[in-house]
């Protein structure tokens, strides 16, 4: 059985409060812990002090005005319990009901689903799997074993909702014990397995911001290789806006899990603006979209396969998003089926 390491543990009742413990640099944060905790379990990280926020009652609430504001510590299961999400925010809520289990749901919160780690074959062991290949730069270890020249780690971006709010357009407010700051989720990303966030050690995620998105429709696509809970080894959020005349007026396509950030595949969205979502559209689009996907060989699947995948998921997340009943791909999907 695996242990926890030793830690402190600290119960802040306000973000104030909370702020203030992260300015040393040595405390990290916990929200429902289903990341963080398995990840001390295999030494992967050993912070002295851990800082709760489950007791933290500003990052509980969803506020609908301008623009829906969903609080950091808002369970993914409150998520897809909301209607408005549903209705309002489909990709969204496709997103936050792939994740996981019901149980880790119940848990796991959009803000350490947004800020969740990186992933990778090498890395994701426990620690004497992990001593036994001299372990990797990402934790105690100099080489990467992906790539033995790259400078860089490329552990693997594996956050199902992050997609799916670039696509929506979506925004973070990041607060510290001084200041906050708001900026685009995708922003919140660097193409980095290691240094993967730009939020500071010393900023909390306190909010997540969706604009009204009138008239706009979205999808997510994940793929998997357990239909019921597994990490997206690829994943297509899409998001359309269409005209009067029919035509697309405006279009998002983010793709997760083939970098160590969420790629923003903008010249596969362009490739629709201006035209009816066409077969052709569609063709040209899922085959621009395969262009900046780069998924190496450190999860699930062979690449190539992976890469070929694009092509396919972003043509259904487009074929959904223009009115075809998708039902039938998705079950197949689910079932391994492909
Ligand atoms: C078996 C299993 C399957 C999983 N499958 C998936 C999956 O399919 N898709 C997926 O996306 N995830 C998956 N996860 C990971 C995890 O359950 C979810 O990502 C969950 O949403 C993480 O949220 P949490 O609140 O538990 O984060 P925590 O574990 O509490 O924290 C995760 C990270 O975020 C940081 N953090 C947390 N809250 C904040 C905040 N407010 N501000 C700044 N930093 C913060 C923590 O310091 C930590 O680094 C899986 C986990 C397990 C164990
Ligand atoms: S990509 Fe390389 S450095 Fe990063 S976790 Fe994997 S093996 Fe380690």
């Amino acid at each position: 059985m695996m242990r926890l390491p030793y830690f402190m543990f600290r119960a802040p009742r306000t973000v104030q409060e909370a702020a203030e413990l992260l300015v040393s640099g040595e405390a990290m944060l916990v929200a429902g812990g289903t990341d963080l905790l398995p990840n001390m379990k295999r030494r992967q990280q050993v912070p002295r002090t851990l800082v709760g926020l489950r007791r933290v009652a500003e990052l509980r609430g969803m506020s609908n005005g301008d623009e829906l504001t969903i609080g950091a510590g808002v369970t993914l299961s409150e998520i897809v319990r909301s209607e408005q999400v549903r209705a309002r925010y489909a990709g969204l809520w496709q997103a936050a009901s792939q994740v996981a289990t019901p149980h880790l749901r119940n848990m796991g919160t959009i803000g350490g689903n947004l800020c969740l780690d990186t992933r990778c074959n090498y890395y994701d062991q426990n620690y004497e799997w992990r001593k036994a290949i001299d372990f990797c730069m990402k934790k105690d270890g100099a080489t990467c074993w992906v790539a033995t020249s790259s400078p860089k780690c490329l552990a693997v971006s594996s956050t199902d909702t992050a997609p799916a709010l670039i696509a929506l357009g979506a925004e973070v407010t990041l607060t510290s014990a001084t200041a906050a700051r708001r900026i685009a989720v995708t922003a919140l990303f660097h193409d980095d397995g290691m240094r993967y966030l730009t939020r500071r050690p010393d900023e909390i995620l306190t909010s997540v911001h969706v604009p009204r998105l009138d008239g706009w429709r979205s999808t997510y696509w994940k793929l998997r290789r357990r239909g019921s809970f597994d990490f997206p080894v690829l994943s297509v959020a899409a998001a359309v806006r269409s005209a009067a005349d029919g035509t697309i007026a405006d279009a998002r396509i983010v793709l997760g899990a083939v970098a160590s950030q969420p790629i923003v595949a903008a010249g596969a969205a362009s490739a629709l603006v201006g035209a009816p979502l066409t077969d052709i559209q569609i063709a040209l689009a899922a085959n621009r979209a395969s262009v900046p996907a780069r998924p190496m060989d450190n999860t699930d699947f062979t690449l190539h396969w992976r890469k070929r995948m694009v092509n396919a998921f972003v043509t259904y997340a487009l074929s959904e998003l223009r009115g075809d009943d998708m039902r039938s791909v998705r079950y197949r999907i689910a079932r391994q089926l492909l």
